[in-house]
């Protein structure tokens, strides 16, 4: 199915507005697939045979309009952008990546990293710590769930809650055991089990780098502190996850500070100046940009609005697939959201404040390889030496 535009709608399909309509679509239109956008018009296609295509064509259109109506007023600001004029046309690297063995695909957006992908991971990763360290960071290991209750009070559920994974242990009770015991061997489905053998789904796989640390200090009075971890984390993506861009399961080496509100804005351009530094020095395309967390339903676009107003999240973006960019790394201020809503104890007339960076490893590597090759010899002399190339090849 196509829908036709009128220039004014046509102009205002923002990259940042379709995302969202491609990732609102199958809530609202669970029999419709979003395929692309062409000059003039965006095509749908149906997943069902449908009946009534005039009614949807027009609530499809009306849906559109609204986004743009309450995205459109978004504006992001450039903070530093930086374009070498050395890098040739980008390549895909994702089928030598496969071929070669460096990384398997064992599901939609979760991955294994071998060989040299995986020595690449972890020298890009020590490299981050040891900058974190180099600030005062001491490093924390996270469990990979949190509680429920969590997403919830830090509000998450509000914003993302279509990215959640909830998890449960089987119901304490001897039937549902043996009912699992003998299940895919009685039971012709073997993809999932059944909804009545689970127990309380008060667990979830962590979502994003620094709910461990609140739960920590929930009730707790803290003294100021920099931690750093590198987290597994996890969302569900009903749309489109191909190649690395979009995953499942990723880790984030993420760095949190819990000091005076000063501080952390100290300490967040200081971070931000030392990876643009180092961009730089690695001939690397990238800019980094005032950013919104990317919303949903109409609690989440209150967010948006509140951030982009006052500057709280900033984002890293590495171009790759010629002119396209991919947000590798986030600053986030959160003032005094998640301390307040995690009860941090203070004797302080102004209590301390919290903040946080994370750096997704996974995709930066990704990045990485679309801007300087599969050849990771000929990559340029300072990232090579920054991250060990010439023994990673040679062990
Ligand atoms: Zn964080």
């Amino acid at each position: 199915m196509i829908i036709k535009f009128n220039k004014e709608v046509n102009n205002n399909l923002k990259p940042a507005i379709l995302k969202v309509i491609r990732e609102n679509l199958p809530y609202y239109f669970p029999n419709l697939k979003f395929i692309r956008i062409s000059r003039s018009c965006i095509i749908f296609d149906f997943i069902k045979k449908i009946k009534n295509k005039k009614l949807i064509q027009k609530k499809l259109l009306s849906f559109i309009n609204k986004t743009i109506l309450d995205y459109s007023s978004l504006k992001y600001k450039i903070l530093y952008k930086h374009k070498t004029i050395k890098q040739k046309k980008l390549k895909n690297p994702f089928e030598f990546l496969i071929k070669n063995n460096q990384i398997n695909q064992n599901d939609r957006g979760k991955f294994v990293y071998r060989k040299n992908f995986s020595k690449l991971f972890f020298a890009l990763d020590t490299l981050i710590k040891k900058e974190a360290i180099k600030h005062g960071a001491t490093e924390e290991i996270y469990p990979s769930t949190i509680k429920t209750s969590t997403l919830i009070k830090s509000k998450y559920l509000k914003s993302f809650p279509q990215h959640a994974y909830f998890v449960a242990p089987s119901k304490v009770d001897q039937k549902i055991l043996k009912k699992l015991n003998n299940y895919g061997v009685n039971s012709k489905n073997k993809k999932g089990i059944p909804n009545n053998v689970l127990g309380q789904l008060d667990h979830s796989l962590c979502p994003s780098a620094c709910y461990p640390f609140f739960e920590a200090g929930e009730n707790k009075e803290l003294p100021i502190q920099m931690v750093t971890s590198l987290v597994n984390c996890h969302r569900f993506e009903v749309s489109d996850v191909k190649h690395l861009q979009r995953l499942q399961s990723y880790w984030v080496r993420e760095i949190i500070f819990y000091n005076k509100l000063k501080n952390n804005q100290k300490n967040l351009s200081n971070f931000m100046k030392w990876i643009n530094k180092t961009l730089v020095r690695w001939e690397i395309n990238f800019e980094i940009s005032t950013a919104n967390d990317p919303f949903f339903l109409d609690v989440g676009r209150k967010v948006v609005k509140f951030q982009s107003a006052q500057n709280l999240k900033h984002e890293l973006l590495l171009n790759y697939n010629n002119n396209k960019k991919i947000a590798v790394g986030s600053f986030n201020n959160h003032l005094n959201h998640l301390t307040n809503a995690f009860k941090f104890k203070s004797k302080r007339k102004i209590p301390h404040t919290s903040a946080c960076i994370g750096f997704g490893i996974d995709r930066f590597l990704y990045a990485l390889f679309w801007q300087l090759g599969i050849n990771i010899n000929k990559w340029p002399k300072k990232i090579k030496k920054d991250l060990k190339i010439n023994q990673i090849t040679k062990s």
